[in-house]
C-alpha cells in the first residue's frame, strides 16, 4: 500500500537530528541535491516512517540505480502529493477498525469467561447440596442454611452473568454496524456514484500502488486511457439522460473486459482508465482492442420506443509504464496516445509513441 497516513516525525531533538543528518550524507553520497522535496524523501527514508517509500528506494539503491533529477521528482510526486489528506482519512478508517476488531474478540472473551464462572460456581452449589442430603439434625439444618445462602448468590451471580453477557452482546453487534458502516463509506468514497465503478481517487491510489510494485519487480504495467467518440453531439442530440445510461453502459463493459488485479475505473467526465498490471504493450492492445470490439456489438436503444440511438464508438491511448518514472507522465503518455486515436479517425486503439 502507497504512503498514506498523518506525518509521523521523531519526537525527540535527538531522533529527528539523527534522520536529518543521515538523510543528509545520504543525498551526499548519491549526487541528490538537497532541496525541501528530496530532503522531505530521505529523511523519511532514514525514519523509515512510510515503509512503501522504504522498500522503493531500497529497491532502486540494490539495483544501483542513478537518482537523477527526473526520479527524484518522480519518487516525490509517488509519495508525498496527490491527495495525501483523503489517504489519511481511509488509513485512520483502517486502523479504527483493526482497534474494534480487536475489542469485539476481548469482549466475546470477557463473555465466555463470565459464562464459565456462573457454571462452576452452579456445579459447587450442586455439591455442597448432596452433602447437606446425607447430614441430617442441627449440622444439617446448618448446612442447608449455608446452601441456600451459596445458592442465592449463584443465582444473583448468574443474573449478572447473563445481564453482562446481554451487554456485551449489543456492544458487539454496535461495534459490527460501526465497522460495516466505516466499510460502506470508505467503498462510496472510491466508488463512483453514476456508473458504480472505481473513480478518480481509487484510480490515483492503484495506480501509484501499481508503479510501486511494478518498480519493485521490475514488472510491466501499463495502462489505457479511454474517450467516449462524439459524445457531446450525444447528449445534445438525446439529452444528458440518455447520455448518462451511455456512460454506465460503458462502465459496465470497461468492468466485464478486466480480471484479476485489472482496474477499470472513471477517469472523469467520459473519459475512464484501465490500470493493467504485469501486461506489455501487446497484451493492452489485445484489450483495448477486445473493449472497442465489445462497445461495437453494443445497441443504445430507448427502452420505451425502442428508438435506436445509433453506434457507440470509444477511442483508446495505450501506455506502458517506464521503471522509476511518476504515473503521471505515464498518464500523460496514454493521453497523447488517445488523442493521436482522436485524429487518426476514432473508434480504434493507439500505442503510445517509441512504444516497443
Ligand atoms: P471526442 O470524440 O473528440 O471525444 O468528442 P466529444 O464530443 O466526446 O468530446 P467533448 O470533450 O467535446 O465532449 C465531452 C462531453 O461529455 C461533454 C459533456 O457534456 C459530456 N459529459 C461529461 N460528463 C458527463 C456526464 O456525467 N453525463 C453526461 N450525460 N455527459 C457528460
Ligand atoms: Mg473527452
Ligand atoms: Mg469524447
Amino acid at each position: 500500500m502507497c504512503w498514506g497516513g498523518a506525518l509521523e516525525y521523531a519526537e525527540s531533538l535527538a531522533d529527528a537530528g539523527q534522520c536529518a543528518v543521515a538523510a543528509m550524507a545520504r543525498m551526499d553520497e548519491l549526487s541528490i541535491a538537497a532541496n525541501p522535496d528530496n530532503f522531505a524523501v530521505w529523511y523519511h527514508y532514514s525514519a523509515k516512517t512510510i515503509p512503501d517509500l522504504t522498500k522503493a528506494l531500497d529497491a532502486l539503491l540494490d539495483a544501483g540505480e542513478t537518482f537523477t533529477t527526473e526520479r527524484n521528482a518522480g519518487i516525490f510526486s509517488r509519495f508525498f502529493t496527490l491527495d495525501r489528506e483523503s489517504e489519511a482519512i481511509f488509513r485512520t478508517a483502517k486502523e479504527v477498525e483493526e482497534r474494534l476488531a480487536d475489542i469485539i474478540s476481548h469482549m466475546n472473551r470477557a463473555g465466555d469467561g463470565a459464562a464459565a464462572y456462573g457454571e462452576a460456581l452452579l456445579n459447587f452449589t450442586g455439591k455442597i447440596q448432596g452433602a447437606a442430603g446425607d447430614g441430617g439434625g442441627e449440622d444439617g439444618e446448618g448446612v442447608k442454611g449455608l446452601v441456600s445462602g451459596i445458592l442465592e448468590t449463584t443465582r444473583e451471580m448468574e443474573e449478572k452473568n447473563r445481564r453482562l453477557e446481554k451487554r456485551l452482546q449489543v456492544s458487539s453487534l454496535e461495534i459490527s454496524r460501526l465497522k460495516e458502516n466505516l466499510e460502506e463509506v470508505r467503498f462510496e468514497a472510491m466508488t463512483d456514484a453514476l456508473t458504480g465503478i472505481p473513480n478518480r481517487k481509487l484510480f490515483d491510489i492503484q495506480l501509484r500502488r501499481e508503479a510501486t510494485e511494478a518498480d519493485e519487480n521490475d514488472g510491466e504495467l501499463s495502462l489505457l486511457m479511454i474517450d467516449i467518440d462524439y459524445f457531446k453531439k450525444f447528449n445534445d442530440t438525446y439529452g444528458h439522460l440518455v447520455g448518462d445510461q451511455v456512460l454506465r453502459l460503458i462502465g459496465a463493459v470497461l468492468t466485464s473486459c478486466v480480471k484479476g488485479r485489472d482496474t477499470a475505473a472513471r477517469y472523469g467526465g467520459e473519459e475512464f482508465a484501465i490500470i493493467l498490471p504485469d501486461t506489455d504493450l501487446g497484451g493492452a492492445l489485445a484489450v483495448g482492442e477486445g473493449i472497442c470490439a465489445q462497445v461495437g456489438e453494443k445497441k443504445v436503444l430507448n427502452k420505451k420506443t425502442g428508438e435506436d440511438f445509433g453506434q457507440l464508438t470509444i477511442s483508446i491511448g495505450v501506455g506502458v509504464f517506464k521503471n522509476g518514472e511518476p504515473p503521471t507522465e505515464l498518464i500523460a503518455r496514454a493521453d497523447k496516445a488517445l488523442y493521436r486515436a482522436k485524429q487518426q479517425g476514432r473508434n480504434r486503439v493507439v500505442a503510445e509513441a517509441h512504444a516497443a
